[in-house]
Parts: C-alpha cells; structure tokens; sequence
C-alpha cells in the first residue's frame, strides 16, 4: 500500500506500544488508522484465562495506550467476545482496507489469528502480520537438521546472528513512533459489540500500583534507569548486571517482565539500547551479553511452547509423567489424586503465604504477593522447595504464579516450572535440591531481602525466640524424601 489515503485497523494484543510497532508503522504509512483491543472470550477461544495481577497489569496499559494513539488522533476501539466474530465484522464495519497485526504465538490463539486472515482474505481484505514479540520467529532457528533446538547454549549461538539481523530491521530501520500516525477525519460508526465496562480492581491489587507504572512510557523509563545504573540502588554500591543479577536484595536487574510481557518495550528496543551503552562504555561488556542471553531465554521458552503446546499441562519428560509428585484435584488435568488432600492444602497455603518458616522462601512468596513479582534465584528457590521438599506437583506453582505475577507469561512461566522442577527440556537435574538456607547465606548474607520481606525474623540466632514460625519441614530429611521418589522413577 502506497498512496497514502488507505484506512487501516490494528489489531492491538500483546503489543501494547506505539514504539518498534511493526504493524502499527505499516498501517501509518498507509494512511488513516484505527486501533482495537479484545477482551477475548476464553470459552469461544479456549485459550487460559490470564491471571488476575496480570489482567490488573493489562488494563491499565490499556488506558495508557488509549491516551497516547488518541493524541494522535487515532481512537481505539475496546470490544468483547469472539475475536473471530468481531475481527471477521470490524472491517466490514469501518469500511477498512487492510487489518493488521503483530504476531502471537500461543495454540489456540495462533489458530484463531489464521482463520480470521483466511476469512477476512477470501473477503478481499488486505491482511499482515508482523514480527515483533520475539527477537526471532519460533520457527525461524533451527539444528542443521531442521529440528528445533532442546538445548539452550547451542539455541543461543545460532539465535544470536538472527536476534541481530531483526534487531537491525525493526529498531535501526524504523522510527520510534510512526512519524505520520493519524486517526480518520471522519467519526466511526457505531458498532454492535458491546465495549468493555472497567472492573473494580481486587482489593489486594491495590498494592500492585504502589510497586509498578504500567505503559509505554514507563518502560522505557525503567530501561533508561537500567541503563544509567539508577535501579541499582543498593547500599553496597552497584554490582553489575552480571555479578548482581543473583542478589535479590541488590535491583541489579532490569525489572523489564511486565514491560516485555505485554510487549511495552519490545525486546529488540532492549537487545539495541544494552548493545549501544555496552559501545558506548556505559554498560560492562559482560553485562551486556548477560542481559542479551536471558533475553535468547525468553525467545527459547517461546520456541519450546510453540513446538510442546501444552506446556502448562504436562511434563516434557515422559518419565516425570509417573513422578509421585503430590496432587489435590484442585487443578485440571490427568494427573491422580495423591496422598493426604488436607494436608496438601495446608502446606500449599503455608507456600503460597510466606509462612513455611524457611525465611527465604516467606521472603519471596510475600514479595510475590505484595508487588506481582519475585526475584529470578527466589524464584528458582521458592519452586525447588514446592516441588522437592514438599513434593507438591509443580503444576500447583505454575498456577499460582499464573494469578500472581504481573509478568505471567504463557511461554516463560510453564518453561521455567518445568526447568525447576526438573521435567522441562534442558531442565536442572531434579536431583540439584536448593538448599534454601544455604542460598540465602550466599545470596543475601546480609539479609537484606529477608529482613525487607519477613521483618519478623530477627536473624538465625534469633529465629525462633519471636513470632516467626519453625520450619514446617526438616530441610535435609525431606530432601532425602525427594531424592528416594526420584530413585523409585528410575528403578528399572
Ligand atoms: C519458576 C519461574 C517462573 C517464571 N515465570 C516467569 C513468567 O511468567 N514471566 C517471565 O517473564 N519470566 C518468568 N520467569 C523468568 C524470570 O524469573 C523473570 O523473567 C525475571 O525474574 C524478570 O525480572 P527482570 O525483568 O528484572 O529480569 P532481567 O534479569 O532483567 O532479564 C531481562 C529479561 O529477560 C527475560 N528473562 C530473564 N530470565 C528469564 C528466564 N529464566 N526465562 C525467560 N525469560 C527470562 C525476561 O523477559 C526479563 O525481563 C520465571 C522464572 C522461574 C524460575
């Protein structure tokens, strides 16, 4: 399309930005556009209902999102229901002539984008979609087979010249925000899809907003103070990305999920800034390759759902399909029911509201809750004890994790239960067993994370002399339990 006086509707999902915006920059360069978001109906689509920190998350960068096209001129439309029903009707509707978006990747909602292009083509409506969530297509890298990688290190090495290729087309090439977006001289007609009516907030959300600023703008915030070293506010002066990204008391890391979950910043936006302040002297170079490597991560566990679609359901290893993990049926799924119901409930409880008595573990399940995230090595810790020293199927922290992260993540979030409880591709051996103490002496020897979070453990000496609780597991015994569940799975 070149001429300029074409009218375009953009179909907003987990793009949430007017920056690096591949389809938005298209449908600008064509002329006039419109904008819609979907609050898609689970039940029409079958795709899993987001969790409720980030569905708090998604509606305000939303209204953001509505303020900054509107100064623009261009008006978003905020419908729900079918996407299938509305997306085939909009065009027709608004008298459109291309739809476009940018791509997602998760079954079924892959589905539903192509039977919409199908119909919408066969109708005479020019339809694109673009790259944009992923530094590189699930597809696109692959071993000189042609199989998708299962092993990160040799992904990494031959994503990284691809990551760089896109890098360089959608941020050097583009412009920040489409320099001629506009809306259409014209009013919209009336649609027959009822908009969206805002919904009180959980009373507990309320603290997810003393924490986080979602939106764009935001962001982009949070990337620069990454950058100028202003997140890093440690009182122990700034270790480094690198050497602080395993200290959750030091903010060494970007605190850019959220952002890159709904796709506020894009991930080549992050890959290109690191890269320039790492030639520019202001990022360590170390820290830059750090920070690009968990970057090929987020694209891996994309790649891995894309190829194992039912990641959140079930193991990866076969074998770990007959693990004694504990199960209550509180979950779909095919998993039976094992050992005593109660008293999984209680222990699940006691996890999922920081009161195990295993101060690191409270730390971060109560950091959790408070602000909708949680450091990466509390996280990894936190999982390990679920799935090991209480032998709680992970599938239970994956769905607790999925309500309470702002930045829950249909790809991220079952790779890394997988990876932690040991059944994922290129999963940690489930024989490594966090010992959460002896983790929080490396990580936080000076407790400055447990004291921030459980204030009322006043240090090992005085642990059990005030209200905080003893720990409602012997840690070296019921890692002897998980260690013999794991020998009886390999028993011949
Ligand atoms: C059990 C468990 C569940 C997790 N669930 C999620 C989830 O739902 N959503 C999510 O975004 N991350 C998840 N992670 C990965 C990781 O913990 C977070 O991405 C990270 O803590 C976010 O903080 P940050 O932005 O400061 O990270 P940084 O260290 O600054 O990393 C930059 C970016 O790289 C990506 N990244 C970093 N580590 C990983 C990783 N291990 N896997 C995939 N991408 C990564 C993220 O997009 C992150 O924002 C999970 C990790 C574990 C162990």
């Amino acid at each position: 399309m070149t001429d300029r006086s074409a009218m375009t509707l953009v179909w907003f999902r987990d793009d949430l930005r007017l920056a690096d915006n591949a389809a938005l920059e298209w449908a600008a360069q064509g002329g006039e556009v419109i904008a819609v978001v979907i609050d898609e109906d689970a039940a029409a689509t079958g795709v899993r209902p987001r969790g409720a920190a980030a569905s708090w998350w998604r509606e305000r960068s939303l209204s953001r999102l509505a303020g900054r096209l509107l100064e623009h001129g261009v008006p978003m439309l905020h419908l729900a229901g079918d996407p299938v029903d509305i997306m085939t009707a909009l065009p027709g509707l608004l008298a459109v002539d291309a739809v476009v978006w940018n791509r997602r990747y998760e079954e079924p909602l892959r589905f539903v984008d192509s039977r919409i292009k199908e119909t919408l083509q066969a109708g005479g409506t020019e339809v694109h979609s673009f790259p944009g969530h992923l530094l590189t297509e699930p597809w696109q890298v692959t071993t000189g087979e042609g199989r998708p990688y299962r092993v990160f290190t040799p992904y990494s090495r031959a994503a990284t010249p691809v990551a760089e290729d896109a890098v360089a087309q959608l941020v050097e090439a583009a412009a920040q925000v489409p320099a001629d977006l506009r809306g259409p001289e014209k009013d919209l007609p009336e649609v027959p899809f009822p908009p969206v009516r805002p919904v009180d907030p959980a009373p507990w959300a309320a603290s997810l907003a003393d924490h986080w600023t979602p939106g764009e703008e935001a962001g982009q915030a949070v990337l620069a103070a990454f950058l100028t070293g202003d997140r890093r506010t440690t009182a122990t002066g700034s270790p480094g990305y690198a050497d602080g990204r395993d200290i959750p008391d030091a903010d060494a890391t970007t605190g850019l999920s959220p952002y890159l979950r709904f796709g506020e910043v894009s991930p080549h936006r992050v890959w290109y800034a690191v890269a320039r302040a790492v030639d520019a002297g202001d990022v360590p170079a170390a820290d830059g390759s750090a920070l690009h490597s968990e970057l090929l991560w987020r694209d891996f566990a994309w790649q891995r759902l894309y190829h194992r679609p039912d990641l959140a359901s079930r193991c990866v290893r076969e074998q770990f399909t007959q693990f004694p993990w504990r199960w209550d049926n509180s979950l779909p799924g095919d998993v039976k029911h094992l050992g005593d119901a109660t008293a999984l409930a209680q222990d699940l409880s006691a996890w999922r509201s920081g009161t195990t008595g295993i101060p690191l573990v409270d730390a971060g399940m109560r950091e959790l809750w408070t602000t909708g995230w949680m450091h990466n090595r509390v996280r990894m810790v936190v999982g390990s004890f679920l799935t090991k020293n209480l032998l709680a199927d992970w599938r239970h922290g994956e769905q607790w994790f999925w309500d309470t992260l702002v930045d829950a993540d249909p790809a991220s979030n079952p790779f890394n239960w997988q990876w932690v409880a040991g059944c994922g591709d290129d999963a940690s051996p489930y024989f490594r067993i966090f010992n959460p103490e002896t983790q929080r002496k490396k990580f936080d020897p000076e407790l400055g994370y447990v004291n921030r979070w459980v204030p009322e453990f006043a240090g090992p000496e005085a642990a059990h002399a005030g209200p905080y609780p003893p720990p409602m597991v012997d840690l070296r015994e019921s890692r002897q339990r998980a260690l013999a569940a794991y020998e009886c799975l390999n028993a011949p």
